[in-house]
């Protein structure tokens, strides 16, 4: 039997009894409606969260990053809490190491625990700072002790060049007239 396991983090909506809905890129990058957060990537992309088990083996989980062509799976207790993550840099590492055989191990034994988090409500900005301080690629998103989903710093880079691209067009209308 497999332990890798597929999760969908929790949603407001579910709280709610209603449907997220998601803004257009439009409105999502227009300026006024204050600076993006973090839930502005999680509207998009959705809250699907690819996860495994700490006695997960290292195998099951590359399987995982392959199917779903990510970095990263998230390590989630027996309780459904974030414990850790594993990346395929912790992988790579590791194999440099010991080899072959690291595909046998727990992912516990890989894995990076208690990783740093960020809430739906914080600013993109300060999302990039945290990760290229951290030099990690991925943030797992907790509001209220919940884990609601995931972010990559692909994200966040695809985010501000819309933007920026968005700004560009407004400054050239207001040249031209
Ligand atoms: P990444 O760049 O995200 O693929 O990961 C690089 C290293 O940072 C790996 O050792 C990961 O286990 C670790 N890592 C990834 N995300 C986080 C995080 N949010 N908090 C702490 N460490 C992390």
């Amino acid at each position: 039997m497999s332990f890798v396991e597929s999760y969908r983090g929790h949603l407001k909506a579910d709280d709610e009894g209603q449907k997220s809905h998601s803004q257009s890129a439009d409105s999502n990058l227009m300026p006024g409606k204050g600076a993006a957060t973090v839930s502005t990537i999680l509207e998009d992309k959705g809250h699907v969260i690819y996860s495994v088990k700490p006695e997960s083996s290292v195998s099951d989980a590359v399987s995982l990053l392959k199917a779903h062509r990510i970095g990263a799976v998230l390590v989630l207790g027996a309780d459904g809490g974030l414990v850790g993550i594993l990346s395929e840099r912790d992988v790579v590492r590791k194999m440099a190491d010991a080899g072959g055989h690291v595909l046998t191990l727990p992912v516990s034994d890989l894995m990076t625990s208690n990783p740093v988090t960020c809430q739906s409500n914080e600013r993109l900005i300060e999302m990039m700072h945290r990760m290229t301080e951290g030099r990690f690629r991925h943030l797992p998103v907790v509001d209220d002790g919940k884990l609601v989903g995931l972010i990559t710093i692909g994200d966040v880079v695809k985010h501000r060049l819309l933007e920026l691209e968005y700004e560009a067009l407004k400054m050239k209308q207001m040249i031209v007239g």
